[in-house]
């Protein structure tokens, strides 16, 4: 274990994470970033990135995370590779067992790992993702102008972005692999009422046709009467297999907060596994956790806005909040230190 301790790290490197390293580093606190799973999060998914503030033309998402490390590098934050698989908060400092098998020591810590989009599994997926299929359609929908697009999922998400998506294409069918949706009454009345959206039931997408060039071109659709028609499928059970011709595909069936390594500490998850932060009540917005020292951005916190945009915003706050939170830390420290009596020279 190294004997260095920092003041902050920051776990994850995609907007939130970024935007706190660039706040932090200014504040002279030498943030540490371990870049995570997926450096750069979810943006280097994104082709390109068009309602970021002051980008007129667009950003890419690769090029937007990319000039924020170096933003944040200019400032004197250093970037690690790893991700954090355990942390110990009861005793201070903090420590954070790293995938790489170091450990690290640090006063404060801010999580920003972020959540990931769950993917469909279909064949093809991989290869399509950002180029014609996203999991964000408030980030790429305006790129599929008169398309005839699909968005897969059934819950609120599904429901908002279909909607966001028919002010753009020509046709949205929602692919949904039951018969009868998830999402709350209102969000799905308003799909059904919009013309644009068509919604095809019990049906599954299970591959992706198209190329990186291309785009998305197509894709195979499997449907049963009695739902989930995809497992049937690769069970052997007849089901209707159909080609569909598509020119983008949407994936909107949930998402998962990194959050495994939190679930054996005192920070609070709600059920989905975000984080929760301090009470509404005792400050109108902060990044607090339910523990002393820790802070948490992004989308590991927000399962609601989930933009660039706001995960900067956040990482800033946390940022702002892990500087007072060490003054105020450190100056206590420093009392305690000082009311102890010095040891009397000889
Ligand atoms: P969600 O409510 O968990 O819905 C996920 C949907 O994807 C479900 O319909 C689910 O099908 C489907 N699904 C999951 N895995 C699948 C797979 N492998 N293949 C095909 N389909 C799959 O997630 P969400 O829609 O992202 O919403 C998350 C939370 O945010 C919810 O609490 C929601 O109310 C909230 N939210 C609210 C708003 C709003 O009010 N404006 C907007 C967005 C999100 P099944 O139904 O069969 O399980």
């Amino acid at each position: 274990m190294s004997e260095q301790v920092r003041d902050v790290v920051i776990a994850g490197s995609g907007v939130a994470g970024l935007s706190a390293a660039v706040y932090a580093a200014r504040a002279d606190l030498n943030p540490l970033v371990l870049e995570g799973d997926e450096p750069g999060g979810q943006l280097t998914l994104t082709t390109d990135v068009e309602n970021y503030l002051g980008f007129p033309d667009g950003v890419g998402g690769m090029e937007l995370v990319q000039q924020g490390k170096e933003q944040a590098e200019r400032f004197g934050a250093e970037f690690q590779y790893g991700s954090i698989e355990s942390a110990t908060f009861d005793s201070q400092p903090k420590e954070l067992s790293l995938s790489t098998g170091e450990t690290l020591r640090t006063r404060a810590l801010i999580v920003a790992t972020g959540a990931s989009a769950r993917w469909v599994g279909a064949d093809g997926e991989t290869a399509l993702m950002g180029n014609g299929l996203s999991t964000c359609a408030t980030c790429d929908g305006a790129f599929h102008r008169g398309d005839d697009v699909v968005i897969v999922g059934g819950g609120d998400s599904a429901m908002e972005e279909a909607l966001f998506l028919a002010k753009f294409a020509d046709t949205v069918t929602v692919l949904h692999r039951r018969d009868d949706l998830r999402a709350s009454e209102i969000m799905a009345t308003r799909a059904r009422e919009n013309d644009a959206i068509e919604f095809a039931w019990n049906t599954e997408l299970v591959a992706l046709h198209g190329s990186s060039e291309e785009g998305v071109t197509g894709a195979t659709v499997v449907s049963h009467p009695d739902g989930y028609p995809a497992a049937k499928y690769a069970d052997g059970v007849d089901v209707e297999v159909s080609e569909i011709a598509v020119g983008g595909v949407f994936y909107a069936i949930g998402h998962e907060p990194n959050t495994d390594f939190l679930r054996d500490t005192p920070v609070e998850l709600d059920d989905s596994g975000y984080v929760l932060t301090a009470d509404a009540d005792e400050s109108w917005a902060t990044t607090e956790t339910a523990v002393d020292g820790v802070f948490a951005a992004g989308d590991v916190m927000d399962h609601a806005y989930q933009q660039a945009i706001t995960a900067a915003g956040m990482g800033s706050m946390a940022a702002l909040d892990a500087e007072e939170w060490l003054n105020s830390h450190l100056a206590a420290a420093s009392e305690t230190a000082a009311s102890v009596p010095a040891e009397a020279d000889d």
